[in-house]
C-alpha cells in the first residue's frame, strides 16, 4: 500500500525531534555496564569456548568477550577488528565484525588472536618498548588453522568495513 503525503508541509519552524541526542545517555550506559556477546550472525562467547577448548585446552579462564561499541560511522582509514585489555580480561570485538558477508573463520580468527594475546606473554627489546606480536607470537598464531585463508579474506575485504 503506497500512502501518499495529502498536506503539504509547511517550510516553517517545525524541527525534527532531536532523537542522536536522546540515545547518548544510553550509549554511556552500555559502555560502562554491558557486555554484550550475542550478535545478529555471531555469538561471541560459543565462539570463545569453541577456541579456548580447540586451541587453549580451556586454560584461558574468567575472560570476558563482547562485542564492542556501534559507532554511528565507519572508519575513514583502518580498522581494530579486536582488542584485548589484560587488567579486566575483557576481549572487545569490532561490531562491524557482526556482519553475514563475513565468514565464522574469519570472526574465529580476529577471537584468536586475541585470546593468543593472554596466552602468550609479551616481549620487551633493549629500550624496554612493549612487542607484541613477536615472532613467538606469530610462530604461534599462523598455528590456526585458517590462518592463511583469513589473511587473505582480510586484505580482500578491509576495503568494506572502511568508509
Ligand atoms: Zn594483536
Amino acid at each position: 500500500m503506497k500512502t501518499k503525503r495529502t498536506t503539504k508541509k509547511k517550510p516553517t519552524t517545525k524541527r525534527k525531534p532531536s532523537k542522536r541526542y536522546a540515545a547518548i545517555p544510553c550509549e554511556i550506559v552500555q559502555r560502562q555496564f554491558e557486555f554484550n556477546t550475542e550478535g545478529r550472525y555471531f555469538d561471541l562467547q560459543t565462539v570463545f569456548d569453541k577456541i579456548n577448548a580447540q586451541y587453549f585446552g580451556n586454560r584461558l579462564r574468567r575472560y570476558t568477550i563482547t562485542w564492542g561499541q556501534k559507532r554511528r560511522k565507519k572508519p575513514e582509514a583502518m580498522i581494530v577488528f579486536g582488542s584485548i585489555q589484560e587488567e579486566d580480561r575483557i576481549i572487545r570485538i569490532h561490531p562491524l565484525l557482526d556482519r553475514e558477508f563475513v565468514p565464522r573463520w574469519y570472526v574465529e580468527y580476529v577471537v584468536f588472536h586475541e585470546m593468543l594475546h593472554a596466552f602468550v606473554p609479551d616481549r620487551y627489546d633493549s629500550a624496554g618498548r612493549r612487542i607484541v606480536h613477536h615472532e613467538g607470537f606469530l610462530k604461534r598464531e599462523r598455528s590456526f588453522r585458517f590462518y592463511k585463508r583469513a589473511i587473505e579474506w582480510e586484505q580482500d575485504n578491509l576495503g568494506r568495513f572502511l568508509r
